[in-house]
């Protein structure tokens, strides 16, 4: 019970990473803000967690939303007194090489992304500051630190992520909040099964090839990060057992990345 009583915001809670981290969080008896646009899946996951035993709310939040996620992390404090964990980590993907990538889906990314990042950072540690204690965790990616071709707006919004949490490490010092990122390699998640088919046409290769390439030739199964792997280092960073790191980037991705 490395979590009792720690109460995190997890936002894109209702699918993949999100909601493993959630589950993993649940496990260890941290009581959980399932935070999602996709207020359906919240409810489920919130309703699968609380069946075990857990603690659990969803929350409705589009984290693009200024309102909408002051709205709802206020109103997580008040239900739960108070918030221990931020986990920024709703997302999407979007591959286009830069001739054709519209703008309007370059700032959607970036958006969700980035702002979000941003507004959610800005919302938790009003409650965290008076508490003297939190801790931020961003969910980055092995692109916060190397680049992929077609992915002009996930790189830059996942190297922005990057520079917020480290900033949000020298702001949060004072105030007992560390910032850490997580940036994980290439994970089976809804996220992923969609970017494969369209990386392979845009590169006019096979799906098998654009997972090769990514697995440096390495077999799939030896390779693909979990989203439980993710998950163990987001409850890592969120115990006490990492209180000597802030601003760091950790990255799982079985060697893809080598920092
Ligand atoms: P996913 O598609 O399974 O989950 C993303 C979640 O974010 C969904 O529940 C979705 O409803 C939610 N979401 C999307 N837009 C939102 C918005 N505006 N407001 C609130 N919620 C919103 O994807 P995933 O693979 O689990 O990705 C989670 C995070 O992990 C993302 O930030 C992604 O960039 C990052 N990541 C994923 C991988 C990977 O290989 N899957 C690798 C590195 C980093």
């Amino acid at each position: 019970m490395q979590l009792q009583g720690n109460v995190a915001v997890v936002t894109g809670a209702s699918s993949g990473i999100g909601r493993t981290i959630a589950e993993t969080f649940a496990r260890e008896g941290g009581r959980i803000a399932i935070c999602d646009i996709d207020m359906e899946g919240a409810e489920k996951v919130a309703a699968e967690l609380k069946a075990k035993g857990g603690e659990a709310i969803a929350v409705s939040m589009d984290v693009t939303d200024e309102a909408a996620v002051n709205r709802g992390v206020d109103r997580v404090a008040e239900h739960f007194g108070r918030i221990d964990t931020m986990v920024s980590n709703a997302g999407i993907q979007i591959v286009h090489p830069i001739e054709e990538f519209p703008y309007a889906e370059f700032r959607k990314l970036v958006t969700i992304h980035l702002d979000g990042s941003f507004l959610l950072t800005k919302a938790c540690v009003k409650h965290m500051y008076p508490q003297k204690s939190g801790s931020l965790i961003y969910m980055g990616s092995v692109h916060s630190h190397e680049p992929s071709a077609l992915k002009t707006a996930y790189v830059a919004a996942k190297h922005g992520i990057l520079g917020l949490a480290r900033v949000m490490a020298k702001e949060g010092a004072k105030h007992g909040v560390r910032s850490n990122t997580i940036c994980p390699g290439f994970v089976k998640t809804p996220l992923v099964e969609k970017q494969i088919p369209e990386q392979a046409e845009n590169l006019g290769i096979s799906e098998e090839e654009v997972v090769n390439r990514i697995m440096l030739g390495e077999t799939v199964d030896q390779t693909f990060t979990t989203m439980e792997d993710v998950a163990e280092v987001a409850l890592f960073l969120a115990s006490f057992k990492s209180n000597a790191l802030t601003g760091q980037s950790i990255v799982p991705s079985h060697g893809w990345y080598m920092a």
